[in-house]
């Protein structure tokens, strides 16, 4: 078998909801956009739901479309991009609720689906989505006569809880949605960690769920397991990988495994990783190509038939800062080569 293998722990995915839901002051809900952050969004929403959640949101209506389809009619899934025009069918047919950004969404929504739930999304100072407070002042009174199920805004700073960001926000949204009697939402992994003040009515994790920070109690649900197709000697002065990016110092065995950039292994990650024979760490050394890795595996009693790249020693997060990103990238970078597994 030359595939990697990806195993999904849906239990430990559930597990990380429940988990974040026992912080959450309110109702969480989940986050499931970019095709469930790269893990399957039928597989992980059905984990979700069984798990106790009710209220899914996806990025675009098309998502929507494919969680319904896995999630049964009746469940909540809303949609952040909002109303955008030709959604109307698919909003209907599948039930969905657009989370409304703008004057011209919402104009859009009253006209073309008068009377279908919806939301509405204020920017409370990220300047990315949503209407802006003098936008909202005006439209408000409007928009809550149309009764929304939900009023919700986004945190640019969440993961640093020392950041001043996150309470100017904290008091833009709460100016901007005082007395309004339709449940709130601020909140996603990051903000339901900065405590109770940032809860409202409903939290909105992503990242948290799929094991990753800033949530750092996190069970992690992705490992990753690269098949060896060769396994060589190499000599002191000789050099291993594109660019001779490595050159060995000692007698070394190098092992090659399965999987590179193609499949999301970003080039960046470089050297500064590890591979896992069980417990013990193997650096990769040379460049990662597109196809293959190759790691420094003199240092194990016998040749691996397999080697860990994502591990509890290793996870998305490591990878991540390897790379000079953030785990939300690996995860949904990881690549469709590998052949999925799901557990629980
Ligand atoms: C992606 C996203 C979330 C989830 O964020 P995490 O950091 O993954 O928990 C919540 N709300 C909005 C508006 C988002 O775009």
């Amino acid at each position: 078998m030359s595939t990697a293998k990806l195993s999904i722990n849906l239990d430990a995915l559930a597990t990380n909801w429940r988990n974040l839901d026992a912080l959450s002051a309110g109702e969480t809900a989940a986050v499931v956009k970019a095709n469930g952050y790269g893990l399957d969004t039928g597989r992980v929403g059905q984990a979700l739901a069984k798990a106790g959640a009710r209220n899914f949101f996806v990025a675009v209506a098309e998502e929507g479309v494919a969680l319904r389809r896995a999630l049964g009619p009746d469940l909540g899934i809303s949609v952040f991009s909002g109303h955008m025009e030709g959604d109307a069918r698919l909003l209907q047919e599948f039930n969905l609720t657009p989370m409304l950004n703008s004057v011209d969404q919402m104009l859009r929504h009253f006209e073309t689906l008068p009377g279908h739930s919806f939301g509405v999304q204020l920017d409370s100072g990220m300047n990315r989505l949503g209407m802006e407070p003098a936008e909202w002042a005006a439209l408000r009174e409007i928009a809550l006569g149309q009764g929304p199920v939900l009023v919700m805004s986004h945190l640019a700073c969440a993961d640093d809880p020392t950041h001043p960001m996150n309470a100017l926000q904290l008091k833009v949204f709460r100016d901007m949605t005082e007395g309004v009697e339709v449940p709130r939402s601020l909140s996603a992994t990051g903000g339901i960690l900065l405590g109770p003040d940032y809860h409202f009515d409903l939290c909105r994790p992503g990242i948290g769920l799929y094991g990753g920070r800033p949530y750092r109690d996190a069970l992690p649900v992705v490992t990753l397991d690269l098949p060896v197709i060769q396994i060589r000697d190499v000599l002191p002065g000789e050099s291993v990988g594109y660019g001779n990016g490595w050159i060995a110092r000692r007698p070394s065995r190098i092992a090659t495994v399965a999987a590179g950039y193609a499949d999301g292994l970003i080039r960046a990650m470089g050297a500064g990783i590890n591979a896992y024979a069980g417990e013990n760490a193997c650096p990769v050394v040379g460049r990662v190509s597109m196809d293959l890795i190759t790691i420094d595996v003199t240092e194990l009693t016998e040749d691996p038939e397999w080697l860990s790249l994502i591990t509890p020693h290793q996870t998305i997060d490591h990878l991540a800062d390897a790379a000079g990103t953030i785990g939300y990238e690996i995860l949904t970078s990881l690549g469709h080569r590998f052949a999925r597994s799901y557990t629980g």
